[in-house]
């Protein structure tokens, strides 16, 4: 073994050389590896006694992407294409011998080898797409080269990372390698191209497969069309697109060439620094200072779910789909087994989908087991309590806990609201207890607000997380407030849209800007989805809010054929002009004098107050960073992540613009708008939110 530098091995083995390149943690593609793999070819090239080359990773993953640490920095080192160049125009033939991932820069070196082989764990990708890019190191003009327009497009425009078995159908990879001896089978493999004097393979003059989607003029609209809902408002996937229609109809070095161009425009974007950003701010959740970094993470082999209805059927599926059993209590029969039905349907609809097997069906609904009586909760490692959203009903609850369970057991109630710190003042332990807040519908939203309560035990916490984490959700550490982070800063969205149909901007209007600005839907449309009667009673009822009196008249959303707005019977709103009349209707009766009102208010009116609300969270230290709170709005309630995050996106826009803004809406409205304190001293000292340090 030669040593090239501190990152590079070269060693000739019966004509065959290998370089190993070792660059913990993952190998990724900064200046000294590049340099390094240089070198090592031109060593390579000029050594007669060389006559193929192994190109392999040590540790635990073949290159695993460009150093995206160096975005935006001056350019060091040889550079990827003039890696790229040395290895796919060598007359000897280089091999990739792939472990670990191969992903995004890593997978481009990948093909510009001339061969590929890869152990059947590897996994191959091009990811770009995740932070707002596109393969910028000829990606896009290989991929379909090699494995054809259709599935590089999916490929490319999904971001997923393929098995290296199913990379070998595709044509990806040429041979797998037994799982513990890649070295010894790629050199075998080399040595094989040398014997059977086997063709230079070129990715980049590979034809074939160009032809084939030539004679299929339709296959790019056909993709846009098919994918149109799934990349609104993303600019990157349409770049790819672009660029893989450029791969079929330009010369080689003109579709690079472009796709180079397209490449730097994205990464100076705003959204792919937006992307790039939310990036790190969703690895950044786990970290919380302050923590006992001793603290003990508690075993959790069972789980007690308290209440079968909406949320407790739902949390309890997270738990049975990671093998985790759970006991489920109701205090009815009837609610019992309509939740135990809800659990089974939810599989079987899972599996109409060819998601599931039944066979797992089985296996998930033979962890759950349920009853009547709270007492057989008395071994579980952890409860979550999902019942009725009462303090009452929730602190007679917790006192029984108290006396039921085992005294390591972790106490957590789902409370959207309710003072977390006064349920657990109804137990001996208040260090036990702890929010799980999981959102609507629980076994498929991704997020979690794990609400600390003023004595939960740093081992309560550190469990919680981890467990978070095993059920696949994505948890934001959050203190007790009204409405924890993420229905606190909506709580002032949905004031201020309401407020704006008092004011002249009808439902379908307010909608469309929130829709324009990326969300999936806005409010109405949401609140039509969801059911307008949620907590709404007949009885009750004394038309004294636009959402009773249109209750009372039966419009109570989607599932009744009306709401805000009327539906047709393919569930499609149409602006209805009988709403329209009753508010205005509503308006006049409140004396408020109806006006137009631009596009430009609707936004500022409903998303500054966001923001606001957000710098209240953080100076009160609900939330530990900033980009916490985005991480909460972009996996809970549709924040397009190509904004990052409303705090983010407060940055982006500017703080001094959200102050002005704030401040003259406040003398014009009132003091709903009041400006946070952090927000006028930020503006004061001229930082921005990416600038405070994390709470403790
Ligand atoms: P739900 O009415 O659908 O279900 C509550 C269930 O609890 C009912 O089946 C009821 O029979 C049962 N129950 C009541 N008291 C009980 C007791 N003492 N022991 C055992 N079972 C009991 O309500 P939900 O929508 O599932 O909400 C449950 C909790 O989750 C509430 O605290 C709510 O605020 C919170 N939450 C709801 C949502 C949501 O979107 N629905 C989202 C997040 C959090």
């Amino acid at each position: 073994m030669v040593t090239i530098n501190s990152v590079t091995s070269l060693g000739n083995m019966d004509g065959v050389a290998v370089i190993a390149i070792d660059s913990p943690p993952v190998n990724a593609l900064s200046a000294l590896v590049r340099d390094g793999i240089f070198s090592a070819m031109q060593q390579a090239l000029s050594d007669p006694l060389v006559k193929a080359v192994v190109l392999r990773c040590e540790g635990r993953t073949f290159f695993a992407g460009a150093d995206i640490t160096e975005f935006g920095k001056p350019p060091a080192g040889a550079s990827l294409a003039e890696v790229q160049k040395i290895l796919e125009e060598s007359p000897k033939p280089v091999i990739a011998a792939i472990h670990g991932t191969a992903l995004g820069g890593g997978l481009e070196v990948a093909l510009v080898c001339h061969y590929r082989i890869a152990v059947p764990t590897a996994r191959l990708g091009l990811p770009e797409v995740n932070i707002g890019l596109l393969p910028g190191a000829g990606g896009t003009q290989r991929l379909p080269r090699l494995v054809g327009v259709e599935v590089a497009l999916e490929m490319m425009t999904a971001g997923t990372h393929i098995q290296a078995r199913h990379a070998l159908q595709l044509g990806l990879l040429d041979q797998l390698a037994p799982e513990d001896d890649l070295n010894a089978a790629a050199i075998a493999f080399a040595r094989k191209v040398l014997d059977e004097s086997l063709p230079l393979r070129k990715v980049r003059d590979m034809g074939e497969k160009l032809e084939t989607a030539r004679a299929q003029p339709d296959i790019f609209s056909h993709f846009r069309q098919a994918n149109a809902r799934k990349f609104r408002g993303f600019q990157a996937p349409e770049k790819i697109i672009q660029c893989v229609e450029d791969a079929v109809n330009l010369p080689f070095e003109e579709g690079l060439q472009r796709e180079r161009q397209r490449f730097s425009e994205l990464l100076q974007g705003e959204q792919s620094q937006a992307q790039r950003y939310y990036f790190f701010a969703a690895r950044q959740i786990s970290q919380i200072p302050g923590l006992d970094k001793n603290a003990a993470v508690l075993p959790v082999n069972s789980v007690g779910v308290i209440g079968a209805g909406t949320m407790g059927t739902g949390i309890a599926m997270n738990f049975l789909n990671a093998g985790i059993p759970v006991h489920l209590v109701e205090t009815g029969q009837e609610a019992l087994d309509r939740g135990l039905r809800t659990i089974r349907s939810n599989y079987e609809s899972t599996a109409k989908k060819g998601r599931l097997t039944l066979e797992a069906i089985e296996q998930r609904m033979a962890l759950l087991t349920s009853s009547l009586d709270l007492a057989d909760l008395s071994e579980v490692d952890l409860v979550i309590e999902a019942v009725f959203e009462n303090m009452e009903v929730k602190k007679e609850l917790f006192s029984r806990l108290d006396r039921i369970c085992k005294a390591a057991a972790i106490l957590a109630s789902n409370t959207s609201a309710l003072d977390l710190n006064e349920i657990a003042s109804a137990t001996t332990r208040p260090e036990s207890v702890i929010g799980l807040h999981f959102f609507s519908p629980a076994n498929v939203m991704k997020l979690l607000e794990v609400v600390r309560g003023s004595k939960t035990s740093d081992s309560v916490i550190a469990t919680s997380m981890n467990l978070a984490k095993k059920i696949g959700k994505v948890a934001v550490l959050v203190g007790v407030c009204p409405g924890f982070v993420g229905n606190r800063i909506l709580g002032q969205r949905q004031r201020e849209a309401n407020a704006l149909l008092m004011e002249g901007a009808m439902p379908w209007a307010i909608d469309r800007v929130l829709y324009d600005f990326g969300f999936p839907m806005g409010p109405f449309a949401m609140s039509d989805l969801a059911g307008l009667d949620l907590g709404w009673s007949k009885e009750k009822s004394s038309s004294s809010t636009l959402r009773e009196v249109l209750c009372e008249m039966g419009r109570r959303g989607q599932k009744t054929g009306a709401g805000f707005y009327d539906y047709d019977d393919k569930r499609t709103a149409i602006p209805s002009s009988l709403v329209e009349g009753i508010i205005q209707d509503f308006a006049r009766k409140q004396g408020k004098q109806v006006r137009e009102v631009s596009d430009e208010e609707c936004l500022e009116r409903c998303i500054y107050p966001m923001i606001n609300e957000g710098a209240k969270i953080l100076d009160e230290g609900m939330a530990i960073r900033p980009s916490d709170i985005d991480v909460v709005w972009v996996n809970g309630y549709g924040w397009p992540v190509y904004r990052g995050g409303p705090m983010f996106y407060g940055d982006q826009i500017g703080l001094p613009r959200v102050l002005a803004k704030m401040q003259e809406f406040e003398s014009r409205y009132g003091p709903q708008f009041k400006p946070a304190r952090l927000l006028e001293e930020l503006v004061a000292s001229g930082r921005k939110f990416s600038d405070l340090s994390p709470a403790h």
